[in-house]
């Protein structure tokens, strides 16, 4: 090690899914969305004018905020946007989780988690879930430096009941709780109604899966005035441009449309109960998904054995070479022909 390595922070990086290159493949390993974003959203790129970038966005991305609060009902004070839910959760690491106590979230769960908090040096553990990967609420009954879990989980896409939600809150009045709902749109119950009960809930959702925007960048965070207040300072100690322009402009016209994204949603729930039935009779089992993906195990063939028969194909999932989750893959629910696709294969090869 050279002298000057040793002042370097030492991280191990969060690995996203594969993007591969190509015209010809099916891609179901990164829980995007198949179709596209609502056509005002297209609108609005083809009208837009490159002096637009010219000037520095709005700091305060009002455009979007606006949107965002008429939609959900809330005040313009409890929006918090950023580049991605995930800006926006590791906003709300270095924002809230500043305790002694470790903070907890389940050991299978978004993996980004443990990477924000070995980044900024916070205890944390992580209580297991049940053998059918349910979050056991009653392990998060104790002592702890906040919260934070999906809701649907990743990758399980298992919902945990609004009731027991309220439980965790209920127990937990002291630390900042945040349910990451990145896949609640697609069948999910909304911590949101829980909001007027509880000060230190952070409700976080996404641009990149129901609203088909994933390329944009754009999430957000809903909570009260004070928690909104408390973040948006920690953004402004560290960078005040955080959305550009068109993001904000796009993700706006994306809210507008309340009956496209209806039907885009259900047309892929429709597919998901579908996709569930033909696997279902094929050997696979999975958790009852109430996400735009399966976690699919099969009773005979290795997961990982087929995910690389299918890489072989051209048609990409996602695995996870990790214990508790080595059998499975995670699948996500492309268009009809897609999944008619991945059936015909898995038909064949199994
Ligand atoms: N939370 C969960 C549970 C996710 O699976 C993802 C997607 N990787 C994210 C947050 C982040 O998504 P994005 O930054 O695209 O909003």
């Amino acid at each position: 090690m050279k002298p000057w390595e040793k002042n370097i922070r030492k991280v191990v990086p969060y690995v996203p899914g594969e993007q591969p290159k190509g015209d010809r493949l099916i891609k179901l390993n990164t829980n995007e969305n198949p179709y596209p974003p609502a056509p005002g959203v297209e609108k609005a790129l083809r009208e837009m004018d490159a002096d637009l970038f010219r000037k520095y966005p709005d700091p305060a991305s009002s455009l979007l905020v606006d949107v965002l609060a008429e939609q959900y009902g809330v005040g313009k004070d409890q929006v918090f946007v950023g580049v991605g839910s995930d800006d926006v959760i590791g906003m709300a690491f270095l924002t809230f989780f500043n305790g002694e106590e470790p903070i907890l979230f389940p050991d299978v769960s978004y993996s980004f988690y443990p990477v924000w908090a070995e980044l900024f040096h916070i205890p944390f553990e992580t209580p297991a879930v049940d053998e059918d990967f349910k979050i056991r609420k009653e392990d998060y009954y104790r002592k702890n430096g906040g919260i934070i879990f999906p809701n649907p989980n990743a990758p399980t896409g298992l919902e945990l009941g609004l009731m027991e939600v309220e439980d965790i809150l209920r127990h937990n009045q002291d630390v900042v709780v945040i349910v990451d709902e990145a896949y609640v749109d697609f069948g999910g119950h909304s911590a949101l109604a829980l909001l007027p009960r509880y000060e230190n809930l952070l409700v976080v959702q996404t641009f990149s899966k129901s609203r088909s925007m994933a390329g944009m960048r754009i999430g957000y965070g809903i909570g009260s005035p004070r928690l909104i207040q408390a973040l948006q300072d920690v953004r402004y100690s560290y960078n005040s441009y955080t959305m550009n322009r068109p993001s904000q402009i796009l993700g706006a016209e994306a809210v507008k449309d309340k009956v496209y994204f209806r039907q885009t949603l259900d047309k892929i729930i429709k597919t998901r109960e579908e996709t569930k039935d033909w696997m279902g009779k094929m050997g696979f089992s999975f958790p009852d998904s109430k996400a735009n993906f399966l976690f699919a195990t099969h009773e005979r063939v290795p997961a990982k054995t087929i995910f690389q028969a299918l890489k072989k194909e051209q048609i990409y999932v996602r695995y996870f070479d990790t214990p508790r989750l080595e059998d499975y893959l995670r699948i996500t629910i492309g268009t009809d022909a897609e999944m008619e696709a991945l059936r015909r294969f898995l038909e064949a090869f199994l």
